[in-house]
């Protein structure tokens, strides 16, 4: 991937972020530090009798808007569903990269391949956010320019999908799926991507999500938008991909209910 690619979408400076997370009156927005000139922020939530407690992570990749713009819509419309969870949601962790429209940060570094240390400043303090708190599942969200649709990588204790193909379907409503038996040489069934544990553990470089499944989580998604179509639509997967998680779980999790 290019540092610099265009990208077919209107941008916006990390400024317009900053604001419209100020403006939301409800949560807390949390200062997690300075990078580059910007500030790296968590918003999190705590209801009074939360079911779950979640992981929303997007723009690590800065040249991948849709998620942030997701995590923005989320939290501006606040679905009664969202009231379910404590949430924990990183809206921007490459703030240097969303504003210059870079994949990397401003030392040229994919913040994606540096989760199994903590040495990155933007890393160092999500990981710090994160401490040692267990989660019932973690959504990364991203985007991919050679993608012809949709797809979800999808990492569980079981090995097993237990919601991608749910994701898709919902999906498939109003965008193209990925369809290919390999995506970035992994093996995919119409438009999800599960991987054996062996493979993870064997990984020098770690994203996000394998952090998050190696440490915090037995079970972790990483949704993944075809950039060349509108931010609408591809904003609106990760939603999706949120929402469909988020009521599997509230269902599996009812009291009575089998697993
Ligand atoms: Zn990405």
């Amino acid at each position: 991937m290019n540092a610099f690619r265009f990208i077919p979408s209107p941008r916006v400076p990390y400024a317009d972020v900053t604001r419209r997370l100020k403006k939301i009156r409800w949560g807390t927005l949390s200062r997690l530090g300075i990078v580059s000139g910007f500030p790296i922020l968590l918003w999190s939530h705590t209801p009074p009798r939360p079911r779950g407690n979640v992981v929303i992570s997007a723009g690590i990749h800065g040249d991948e808007p849709a998620g942030v713009e997701c995590v923005l819509q989320l939290l501006e419309k606040r679905p009664r569903w969202l009231d379910h969870f404590h949430l924990s949601i990183f809206p921007c962790l490459n703030p240097w990269g969303y504003e210059h429209n870079s994949r990397v940060n401003e030392s040229g570094l994919d913040l994606n391949r540096q989760w199994r240390g903590a040495c990155v400043s933007e890393v160092a303090l999500a990981r710090r956010a994160l401490g040692d708190r267990q989660f019932d599942f973690t959504i990364c969200l991203h985007e991919d320019y050679d993608a012809t649709g949709f797809y979800i990588y999808e990492l569980a204790a079981t090995g097993v999908s237990r919601v991608g193909p749910a994701i898709v379907k919902t999906v498939s409503k109003f965008l193209p799926i990925e369809r290919r038996a390999i995506i970035e040489g992994r093996r995919a069934n119409d438009g999800v991507v599960t991987r054996p544990m062996e493979s993870l553990r064997r990984r020098r470089h770690w994203p996000e999500a394998i952090l998050h499944f190696m440490r915090h989580t037995h079970h972790s998604m990483t949704s993944e938008t075809p950039t060349h179509f509108p931010i609408e639509k591809r904003a609106r997967a990760h939603a999706e991909t949120i929402r469909v998680a988020a009521a599997r779980f509230l269902t599996s999790s009812r009291p009575g209910s089998k697993c």
